[in-house]
């Protein structure tokens, strides 16, 4: 049976309720809601189905086990590099939670409850409301809690509060067989295990997802300190940035970043006090050599998730975090990404050979950036994050928006930018240990022994046993999900 024929269609169609949106190739609103922000990452689902509770994603799911369906895709917030919420090829059915974003809570506990579709902007604004609480997340605030939660979520709350992952106290899941479970440290601990840090739509539906909230610091400040990336002497600039980063007490969140023709640090504060800040800020600039630029400004907690917002994504486009939805075709854009842990702090050699190629940077459509983590964090036991104690978290992609460039000119202008990102990913490769989930990119299993180890390592043999237990048919695939374990 080819899947695209009418005859399927039609079936999906009957025995699903009318009140489920189920939008198909022909409908008005399917472009719309394949529609994602990177050009690399264009799929053309069979059927993409809207439920809004988590019976009726019950009832999707027994009626594509009923017509044989072979892909399922969960989407989120649509933020993953390669197409991988949309199935990462043509074909899949997708189940689209743009309709399960609500947020609630107690406002006795320190926790708060996402639907599987909410987005990072929906938790700030909910934890923030409802008691000035909130949640450590990433820095962009229209990727959703569903695919974050499962890769790791770092972004500058992590070196001070741990990665959005270890917060998680709870998920429901729809399993592949439609059924409802949950997913804590008493119940289907395999499965808690194996969503928190390689979860990434392998192993079903995210329903829900229970976080631990913490009460907002009495300080907020964000910095940034900027030098010319080409005039600089670049190894010395990044040797001071390096030691000034991680001789920061924890409450310090910095991230060296090179883009736009700029080296900066860009960082939050989040101190107990303002004493205690203004001393640790002296000290941290003693290390720097005389910058260019240097802001550093008190703000509160959601000015200062809009600050980060603004200006260190490559998505600087929201004044308002109430209004931001999925990211659609409206900030078009190229973007391809590496990733990589770094368990220790860069070697001199490894600076020299570092500092000279950034500073060959072009200077627009490529960013490198190294967010400090906790070093001694051992997080929560029994989860599934590919690597714990590390320096460094490094991102690097090459991205070319419509604001430059033409829609034509967004492939060649971005394959130019990736000859010098990978010759740049060629002298951070052998200091990592592997890659970062949420960074998902498909050529990384060029570089290591395979794409899985890099990804996965050496949680890949349990989570395989996860997957063979929760969706024994593999009906949630994509190129880079759990496979099924083999039969010797
Ligand atoms: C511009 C940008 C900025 C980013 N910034 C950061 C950052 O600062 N820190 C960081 O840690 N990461 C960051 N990321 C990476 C991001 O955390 C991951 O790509 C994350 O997986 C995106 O989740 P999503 O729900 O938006 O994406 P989607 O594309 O919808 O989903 C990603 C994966 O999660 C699965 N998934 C999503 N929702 C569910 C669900 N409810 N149930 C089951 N599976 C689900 C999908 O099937 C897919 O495999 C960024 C990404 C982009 C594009």
């Amino acid at each position: 049976m080819t899947l695209f024929n009418d005859s399927f269609l039609e079936s999906l169609r009957a025995q699903i309720p009318t009140h489920i949106q189920v939008i198909s190739e022909g409908h008005a609103a399917y472009e719309d809601v394949c529609a994602t922000w990177n050009i690399r990452s264009q799929c053309r689902p069979i059927a993409v189905v809207q439920p809004n509770t988590t019976n009726e994603v019950c009832t999707v799911i027994r009626v594509v086990n009923n017509l044989g369906v072979r892909q399922v895709a969960v989407r989120g917030g649509g933020h993953s590099f390669e197409g991988l919420s949309l199935g990462g090829q043509d074909g899949a059915i997708v189940i689209d939670m743009v309709k399960m974003k609500m947020v609630s809570s107690l406002p006795t506990k320190y926790e708060l409850t996402a639907q599987g579709g909410a987005l990072l902007s929906d938790i700030h604004l909910h934890a923030f409301e409802n008691g000035k609480k909130m949640v450590p997340l990433g820095t962009c605030p229209s990727v959703g809690v569903g695919g974050h939660v499962q890769c790791g979520g770092y972004g500058f709350h992590s070196r001070t509060y741990g990665p959005l992952v270890d917060r998680a106290i709870a998920f429901e899941v729809v399993t592949a067989d439609g059924e409802v479970v949950v997913a804590n440290d008493s119940q289907n601990t395999d499965l808690f295990y194996a969503l928190r840090g390689s979860g990434m739509g392998s192993f079903g539906v995210i329903t829900s997802v229970t976080l631990q909230t913490n009460d907002v610091p009495n300080t907020i400040t964000n910095f940034s300190i900027v030098w010319d990336l080409k005039v600089s002497d670049l190894p010395q600039i990044l040797t001071k940035a390096q030691s000034a980063c991680l001789d920061a007490p924890l409450f310090y969140n910095p991230m060296i970043i090179a883009w736009a023709g700029k080296f900066e640090i860009f960082g939050t504060i989040l101190a107990p006090c303002e004493a205690t800040r203004d001393a640790s800020w002296k000290r941290f600039l003693s290390f720097l050599p005389r910058p260019s630029f240097i802001k550093m400004q008190p703000m509160d907690y959601l000015e200062s998730v809009l600050d980060i917002s603004k200006n260190q994504t490559s998505a600087p486009w929201y004044d308002d975090l109430k209004t931001i939805g999925r990211e659609k075709r409206e900030h078009f854009r190229f973007m391809k990404i590496k990733s990589g842990f770094i368990r220790e702090p860069l070697d001199d050699e490894s600076i020299q050979a570092i500092g000279n190629f950034l500073a060959t940077q072009p200077s627009t459509g490529v960013r490198v950036q190294l967010l400090a983590l906790d070093a001694s964090d051992d997080g929560m036991p029994d989860t599934s994050v590919r690597a714990r104690r590390c320096t460094w978290l490094m991102g690097m992609s090459a991205y070319i928006t419509k604001r430059d460039h033409t829609e034509d000119e967004l492939i060649p202008e971005g394959k130019c930018r990736l000859l010098w990102l990978n010759q740049a990913y060629d002298l951070f490769r052998p200091l990592s240990v592997g890659a970062y989930l949420g960074d998902d990119d498909l050529d990384e299993g060029n570089n290591f022994a395979s794409l899985m180890e890099s990804f996965y390592g050496h949680h890949f043999p349990g989570l395989k046993r996860v997957k063979g237990k929760y969706d024994p048919r593999n009906l949630f695939n994509h190129p880079l999900s759990i496979p099924l374990p083999t039969v010797d």
